[in-house]
């Protein structure tokens, strides 16, 4: 793609997107969130599509000129119901966090009791933080991860339940290095007859690969979102069984949005397809290989990983033990010098606050799509360690900044 055409109506915006493509071409995506689409993808989500009002499902819509609007989002949402063997899809949730709005919407009643993770242990803000609507509409109780493992705390969680009787319990996390056991979480929720809300924002590539435990046909309801290791189309989506169906698709329209965002979904369609290829799995697999890799080297030079390695796609690196007067921010900024891009991050037992905390979060999703292997992070992690133990050292800085240029020209992003 090139902006050619808005570098003639619009030179200012035009310059913007072209230093953001550079941006991102010449360094280090490792924001555990974030993916590098196709550009198939990327063609589709700025489509005419961007045109059309579709308010309504494929079939019943409020509007005419539809009939594209209706095959793209029906291949979608077939293609999902592949992907993650859901029986009901609905692929409009403008993002994963109204995705959860719309199930919360389905099912519960102002006043109504979610128990979900601490925030500052690896859960979301949609789940009940009290500057979220879900922290302000609904009644919240949380649960923990074990201090001393760094894993979800089942039991505590089971005891937790009972006394607070919630309606719902979410489970699935933005910054939880291991599998989710979502049977578990399930037998927790049966015991209590609260709902089940399995978010697998972070995790929607992994789940469809087979390479994580799936909720799908465990949970009442699966949502997640479409861009992050499933790689394909900016939003979110909803999954359940037949029986709530019409509950999910009321709530996300009329209940709470307007009309779909079509190019988008014509964008979450393409990158369904592309990860219905058996080369998806042989992705999902080589990401969860890389965040293994990196972990082990970062521990090899002697930092602490909250519950000591990784399962998926991210690492979380506590930097008290080994690093005690070095922040996660101070990290965060100094890589970000070097072409390191990543988030400083809270750790459970968080000493600090969410807005320096103790903590990085390290994702390998958007490396592994520009190719990088084992050994390529294993380097990586070399670099990090080396920013780790020096963030104000200019001589470190420039240094790994010239090896992540020699990274980036290595594993080229778009042609
Ligand atoms: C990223 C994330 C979301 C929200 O997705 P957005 O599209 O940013 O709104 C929801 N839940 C979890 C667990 C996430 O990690």
């Amino acid at each position: 793609m090139t902006y050619d055409t808005i570098r003639e109506t619009d030179s200012t915006v035009a310059e913007f997107l072209e230093a953001e493509r550079a941006r991102q071409d010449e360094t280090l995506a490792m924001i555990a969130s974030e993916n590098h689409v196709s550009e198939s993808v990327m063609e589709a989500q700025s489509s005419e599509l961007t045109n059309n009002y579709a308010e309504g499902y494929p079939g019943e819509r409020y509007y005419g000129g539809c009939e594209y609007a209706d095959a793209i989002e029906q291949l979608a949402i077939d293609r999902a119901k592949e992907l993650w063997g859901a029986d009901h899809v609905n692929v409009q949730p403008h993002s994963g966090s109204q995705a959860n709005m719309g199930v919360y919407l389905a099912i519960l009643e102002p006043g109504d009791k979610i128990l979900s993770l601490d925030l500052t242990h690896g859960g979301h803000l949609s789940h009940g933080h009290p500057a979220n609507f879900a922290g302000q509409v609904y009644d919240i109780e949380q649960y923990e991860v074990d201090s001393e493992t760094g894993y979800v705390d089942y039991e505590g969680l089971d005891e937790t339940a009972k006394k607070f009787e919630p309606d719902v319990i979410v489970s699935g996390y933005s910054a939880y290095p291991r599998e989710v056991n979502f049977e578990r979480i399930q037998a927790t929720a049966d015991a209590v007859d609260a709902y089940h809300v399995a978010d697998i924002a972070h995790i929607t590539g992994l789940v469809a690969a087979g390479v994580h435990e799936s909720p799908v046909g465990v949970a009442d309801f699966v949502t997640g979102s479409t861009h992050k290791t499933i790689r394909a189309g900016r939003g979110g989506l909803i999954m359940c069984g037949e029986e709530h169906a019409d509950d999910v698709d009321s709530a996300v329209f009329p209940g709470t949005q307007g009309g779909p965002a079509m190019h988008n979904i014509a964008g979450k369609a393409v990158g369904f397809g592309e990860a219905l290829d058996p080369s998806f799995d042989e992705y999902a697999e080589q990401t969860v290989a890389n965040a293994k890799a990196l972990g082990h080297r970062l521990r090899e030079h002697g930092l602490d990983l909250v519950s000591g390695g990784t399962d998926n796609h991210l690492v979380l690196v506590d930097l008290r033990p080994s690093h005690p007067n070095t922040t996660g921010k101070e990290v965060e900024s100094a890589l970000e010098d070097a072409g390191i891009v990543l988030n400083a991050n809270t750790v459970p037992g968080e000493t600090r606050s969410p807005f320096n905390p103790s903590g990085i979060r390290i994702g390998t999703p958007a490396l592994t799509t520009r190719g990088f292997g084992e050994g390529a992070c294993g380097e990586v992690a070399d670099l990090i360690y080396e920013v780790v133990d020096a963030p104000h050292d200019e001589a470190v800085i420039a240094d790994v900044s010239a090896r992540v240029d020699e990274l980036t020209d290595e594993y080229t992003l778009y042609d």
